[in-house]
């Protein structure tokens, strides 16, 4: 096993510098949000593209219908690497995993009475926003899955009303790597057999399959809808894929929209009708034109996939392999005192009490010798400057990372009342962090890549030093008593920009969630209503509000380079004029959006603030102030 997983590792040393030369001297370990494209995929698909003319396949000419029978080849290829056989199965192409998840979810709404939906904790963001759609929803933990299955009914009211049950969760999380039993698919559909009730799956394998073979031979254990990303699986294409059971497909009859492509008559002006396409269902459900290329890219990633890794037996013991060793390591660093640096989340692949096992996903935190949280964001730029790759914070897994963390609901409400949104600098609110560190490997990750994240966290965040052998808690008040004093109090007005330094003498308020003042404004990004933040523009260090309470007014000054032409300074009232905001009715109103949930901001509508900000960050963005009491109070409106 061993010699295999060190042949292997020397087979990707030989390949990695001629085939992944995007990768030069930094540390990619990133691959849960996308793997990396190999040089010989690019390069099949580049000559694939020039060799061959290639239509519309909605067109009737030769070149479409090359088209066609391409894909249609494709698709059977695609189907049989998971071993899924095409008089089962069909293989829909999707732009992303999201978006197969939203055609069953279309299916779904379709019912006249509704249905009930049920997701597991772990569910990616994607999944848990069909609860939307659905009558009743309820988040479930493994246990619940478990007892539903031992007794064939939930316990949890559920409104009986709706005919069907979709249950949905990710065969691994893409928060820790945990793997979840793929049996849940039959072992619930039988318990739900005499209940009146039938009870739908839908399996999310976009983490799972990207370094382990899905096998959908058994027609009869497989879920009815599993979804996918074969980027994640191969770095290239970015294309999705919904495989449907052809027993379930008839829930797509349900599906109220059409788009072209996927009827054979529409009739529009004095009689309302139109036949959906029945030959396939693929043929049903693809709305618009196919994404072509990135389809006949499929066919130069599965050739390239083969001809570098093998197999994704070998690709699976490989990461396996790296991912024990990487977990090995980060749980044996230790501080001087003996505690340990990482708290970890994840569970080991060789962990013998493992249940389904882990993928090759590390997720955890670190903590002080004084067992103190380090901060993300202070990792975040560490990690940059050294070159690797990974991923932190709340990860797209919101029932995943709360159950990790402990955060319950109110707590998670509190933080977002007091401003905290996922990429915020201050990710240690009340004493807990709120988000976690991801590791993740893939096909081509090595040994060396592992050693060096290893050896990374033990130079910086190992602490041998041990002044006082004292118990933790004596030692922190001791350290709090001697020596320590405040200087200086500063609050960032405007988040990501420079500091304020309080001035002495003058009272300052504290609320429950921090400073007055504090992150009070933000900029948004004039397209994207997304806040912008100082990682992204390191200019805005260098703009410096200042809060003067005789003049009533936040004075924001620039102290950077500039054309002479661009003023150096603008300002704006303290106090919250309605006037001076865009009107938060009208379409043009923009929401700054963090992480998915949107928090309606007041935007200026001074030309000349905008101005005054664009110019010197050169992007178009314009200053926006959180509603009243929006870092004040609790009172956060949350865009739905
Ligand atoms: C990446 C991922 C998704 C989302 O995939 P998209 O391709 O971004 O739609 C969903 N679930 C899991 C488990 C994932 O890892």
């Amino acid at each position: 096993m061993k010699d295999k997983s060190m042949a292997y590792n020397h087979h990707i040393e030989a390949i990695r510098k001629e085939e992944f030369p995007m990768i030069q001297d930094d540390i990619y370990l990133d691959h849960a949000g996308t793997t990396l494209y190999p040089k010989s995929l690019v390069d099949s698909f580049a000559t694939e593209m020039t060799a061959n003319l290639f239509g519309n396949p909605h067109s009737a000419s030769a070149s479409s219908q090359r088209t066609m029978f391409i894909i249609e080849n494709i698709r059977h290829r695609v189907l049989r690497f998971f071993n899924a056989d095409p008089t089962e199965f069909d293989l829909v192409f999707v732009a992303n995993a999201t978006a197969g998840i939203k055609l069953v979810s279309d299916a779904f709404r379709g019912f006249p009475e509704g249905f009930n939906y049920l997701y597991h904790q772990a569910s990616h963001t994607s999944l848990v926003g069909v609860r939307q759609e659905a009558r009743n929803s309820l988040c479930l933990d493994s246990h619940d899955v478990d007892k539903w299955i031992e007794q064939g009914h939930l316990e949890a009211k559920l409104n009986s009303r709706p005919q069907a049950t979709l249950f949905a969760y990710p065969a691994q999380s893409n928060m820790d790597g945990r793997r979840y039993p793929l049996s849940w698919c039959q072992k619930l559909r039988c318990a739900s057999l005499n209940t009146g009730c039938q009870v739908y799956t839908l399996l999310d394998a976009a983490a799972y399959a990207a370094t382990s073979p899905l096998d959908l031979s058994n027609a009869e254990t497989a879920p009815d809808f599993t979804v996918l990303s074969f980027y994640k699986i191969f770095g290239f294409p970015d294309l999705g894929g919904l495989i449907v059971k052809r027993e379930a497909a008839p829930i797509f009859k349900q599906r109220r929209y059409f788009g072209g492509g996927t009827v054979d008559m529409v009739l529009c002006s004095k009689e309302q009708w139109h036949a959906p396409k029945t030959q396939s269902l693929h043929e049903a459900l693809e709305d618009g034109t196919l994404p072509i290329h990135n389809i006949i890219a499929l066919d130069s990633a599965l050739e390239a996939h083969h001809k570098l890794y093998g197999s994704m037996e070998d690709v699976a013991s490989h990461t396996s392999f790296l991912t024990s060793r990487l977990h090995r390591g980060l749980k044996r660093v230790r501080h001087g005192n003996g505690e340990p640096v990482c708290v970890m989340y994840s569970i080991s692949p060789d962990d013998a009490n493992a249940g389904s096992g882990n993928g090759p996903v590390v997720a955890f935190n670190l903590r002080s010798r004084l067992g103190a949280w380090i901060s993300l964001d202070e990792l975040e730029k560490l990690v940059v400057l050294k070159k690797f790759h990974i991923r932190t914070g709340g990860l797209c897994n919101p029932g995943g990372v709360a159950a990790t963390l402990g955060l319950e609901p109110w707590e998670m409400k509190q933080n977002f009342s007091a401003g905290f949104r996922c990429g915020n600098e201050n990710d240690i609110i009340n004493g807990k962090p709120t988000g976690v560190i991801r590791v993740s490997l893939g096909a081509m990750s090595t040994l060396s890549d592992v050693d060096k994240f290893v050896a990374f966290i033990e130079e910086f965040y190992k602490e041998d030093h041990q002044p006082h052998p004292v118990s933790r808690t004596k030692s922190i008040v001791e350290d709090d008593t001697s020596n320590a004093f405040v200087d200086t109090i500063m609050v960032y007005p405007i988040k990501s920009c420079g500091g304020f330094r309080i001035p002495t003498g003058i009272p300052w308020a504290v609320r429950p969630e921090g400073l007055a003042w504090d992150r009070e404004w933000c900029l948004v990004h004039h397209g994207t209503g997304l806040a912008l933040s100082q990682k992204r523009y390191p200019h805005m260090a260098l703009i410096r509000p200042s809060i003067d309470f005789s003049a009533g007014q936040l004075t924001v000054t620039y102290y950077g380079p500039l054309p002479a032409t661009v003023r150096t300074e603008i300002s704006v009232p303290l106090s919250v004029n309605p006037e001076l905001f865009q009107p938060v009715d009208t379409p043009k109103a923009m929401e700054s959006r963090v992480c998915g949930e949107g928090i309606s901001t007041m935007i200026y509508k001074s030309n000349d603030v905008a101005a005054f900000f664009s110019d010197i960050l050169g992007v178009p963005c314009a200053l926006a102030r959180f509603p009243p009491g929006g870092s004040g109070t609790n009172s956060v409106q949350i865009a739905e």
